[in-house]
């Protein structure tokens, strides 16, 4: 048995007019996050972690921005193709932990949701998928409110 981890990390600018999406869930909010795809920052972090892990790139590699087939994509659904891609490598997702770093608005009361929503997509039990939020405490862009961070650990066995 072979296990490895992968890191990811992710931001987006808030955007006017766009919806949140966070980790696959729709988050009540006046504005949502700039992007190609649904700028899903949580969940493209965890993609990121993922493919890390596997040794098989990045989610930029292989969702880039300049391909309209891309364009508000379902975050979601990228991630459980990801999942099958790592399957067909023959590596098998056990554990991923993220960090949502955002000063607003308030993500606490949707972590359920966020946990069960990845896990469903990845193929995990939601305990195997812990989410955790913080802010910035006011500090730089993120702390200004420009935007919203996510980092992730993922780790794989073969
Ligand atoms: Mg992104």
């Amino acid at each position: 048995m072979t296990a490895r981890s992968g890191i990811g990390y992710d931001s987006h600018r808030f955007a006017e007019g766009r919806r949140l999406m966070l980790g696959g869930v729709e988050i009540e909010s006046e504005r949502g996050l700039a992007g190609h795809s649904d700028a899903d920052a949580l969940t493209h972090a965890i993609i990121d972690a993922l493919l890390g892990a596997a040794g098989l790139g990045d989610v930029g590699q292989h969702f880039p921005d300049t391909d309209e087939q891309w364009r508000d994509a379902d975050s979601l659904a990228l991630l459980a193709q990801v999942c099958s891609f790592l399957e067909e490598h023959g590596w098998h997702v056990v554990h991923v932990d993220a960090t949502v770093i955002c000063e607003a608005p308030k993500l606490g009361p949707y972590r359920d949701d966020i946990r069960t929503t990845l896990a469903e997509s990845i193929g995990l039990h939601p305990l195997e998928v812990n989410i955790k939020f913080t802010t910035n405490e006011g500090m730089g862009a993120i702390g200004r409110g420009e935007g919203i961070a996510a980092m992730a650990v993922a780790t794989v066995e073969r």
